[in-house]
């Protein structure tokens, strides 16, 4: 089993096209397979290696690695469009002797009057053929004269083309609704629906799973295989990956690239985990799966033709689910980056690392996005003095609880869990408050927050980052400068 993803490098990956390239991955990795990564840049205007190389990077990121490709060679090379003209010359040449491609001498200036007066008349705009009938060599003078044509395949009249799809059965049309598809531009670039199919067989791909804004593409191309005396691939076609108001996923729902959820600090697992959701099941319900898992169990035939909807909601459960999972050292050193943001640790060394897994027990399970840890533990970094004793001021025997607290943990040094609750005892016993009139000020006074963490948490997680950073102060001197 051969599978490939054959991205376009005119942009940021789409986590639509991020899905497509995981289904031929699961299916490759599940079945002991061959994943292939092959880079479609043949538009030279909107082809840029800066975003081969983010899109490269991203699909690294989400784990979805490629045993063929530009960097890493094969059987096949290169893996690259744009070098491989050659080839596409080779098999224009044979579709031109077999006489299934012709020269088009038209002028967009023509084309674009064909479309209008079609769309005028509500007929979908198709190719007229006015160049099919032109003499070869005719055509061949032209030419040579230096007049610019476009190479077209010349689609067999009055006949049905189906190709069966895994996903939604047999597929049909008649070739009375395509046109003459331009298979080499007046420039002398490949179109997609030539350039695919020449690597895709030249490739010995065998399924070919992609987004179903291509099924329409596909009877092209299954006509160009039976031209070159090819059998076409497998077809699988993916249903759209929609917005909840059921338009394609775009912009203005939010986040759409795969560079967006990870700079919101989604974990590359649970990205994963939540495209493999979107329109595959396992069957038995379960949804939490790692992709070494989702690999064994991934079949075609369970993947729903009907629409995709994202779930946002979804995702962040999905999200908070791996960040609980993860190792605290490594989610440390995830989010540190976001911590480094935030100012409230300089780089990621050992006291932030550190510092950061000390306090990640407040986030995580609370929070559905490593961006958002820093802001709900920054009691911690960024104790706000003025703030806190306003606070305390305010609570009826806030002064004279925090005097005593301080008195309390004044001797205590770094204050545990045990420690901690030792000191709200004594507390209560000196005077005599108890309850919330007792925690509530403590609360207040050592973040400069009314609600938050649990205090058994995020005491001692103040004094051990204080510990490491001289200039987050710790409990005792918070306590100290409310309670005097
Ligand atoms: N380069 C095409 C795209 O990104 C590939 C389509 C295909 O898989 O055939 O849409």
């Amino acid at each position: 089993m051969r599978l490939r993803f054959a991205p376009s490098p005119t942009g940021l990956l789409h986590v639509g096209n991020a899905r497509t390239a995981l289904f031929n991955w699961l299916l490759a990795r599940g079945r002991g397979g061959t994943f292939v990564l092959r880079v479609e840049d043949t538009d030279v205007e909107r082809s840029t290696r800066a975003s081969e190389d983010s899109i490269k990077d991203d699909l690294r990121w989400l784990g979805l690695t490629w045993d063929e490709g530009p960097d890493v060679g094969g059987p096949y090379p290169p893996y690259r469009q744009s070098e491989r003209m050659v080839r596409y010359s080779l098999a224009a040449d044979r579709l031109i002797a077999a006489g299934r491609a012709y020269y088009c001498f038209c002028s967009s200036e023509q084309l674009e009057q064909e479309r209008a007066a079609a769309l005028a008349v509500g007929l979908p705009p198709k190719y007229s053929g006015r160049c099919r009938t032109l003499d070869p060599q005719d055509a061949a003078r032209r030419r040579a004269g230096g007049e610019a044509a476009a190479l077209r395949f010349a689609v067999p009249t009055d006949r049905d083309v189906t190709f069966p799809d895994v996903v939604r059965g047999n597929v049909t049309f008649h070739t009375s609704v395509i046109g003459d598809p331009v298979i080499v531009r007046s420039d002398g670039g490949p179109a997609y629906n030539f350039a695919v199919v020449v690597d895709d067989a030249e490739m010995a791909i065998t399924h070919v799973i992609r987004g179903e804004d291509h099924i329409s593409n596909t009877p092209r191309q299954v006509l160009i295989y039976e031209a070159l005396g090819r059998t076409p691939p497998t077809f699988a076609h993916l249903s759209l990956v929609l917005g909840p108001d059921h338009a394609p996923l775009s912009k203005r729902h939010g986040a759409t690239s795969v560079a967006e959820f990870r700079a919101r600090g989604y974990l590359p697992e649970a990205l994963i985990n939540y495209l493999a959701l979107l329109g595959w099941s396992p069957g038995d319900g379960e949804e939490l799966m790692a992709a070494d898992e989702m690999a064994r169990r991934f079949a075609l035939a369970r993947v729903s033709h009907s629409a995709a909807v994202f779930d946002t909601e979804k995702l962040a459960w999905i999200n908070r689910h791996y960040m609980k999972q993860s190792p605290p050292a490594h989610l440390a050193s995830l989010v540190a980056p976001w911590f480094v943001a935030a100012g409230f640790v300089a780089g990621s060394n050992s006291e932030a690392l550190e510092s950061i897994e000390a306090v990640l027990p407040m986030a995580v399970g609370v929070v559905d996005r490593l961006e958002e840890v820093p802001a709900r533990v920054s009691f911690v970094f960024a104790w706000d003095a003025a703030a806190a004793a306003q606070l305390v001021a305010a609570e009826p025997d806030g002064a004279k609880v925090m005097h005593a607290f301080a008195e309390a943990i004044a001797d205590a040094g770094p204050l545990t869990k045990e420690s901690f609750r030792a000191a709200a005892a004594r507390t209560r016993e000196v005077t005599g408050v108890k309850g919330r009139a007792l925690f509530h000020p403590i609360r207040v006074a050592m973040t400069g927050w009314e609600s938050g963490p649990e205090l058994d948490l995020a005491l001692p997680a103040i004094d051990r980052v204080a510990g490491l950073f001289p200039a987050v102060p710790a409990c005792a001197a918070r306590a100290r400068q409310l309670g005097n």
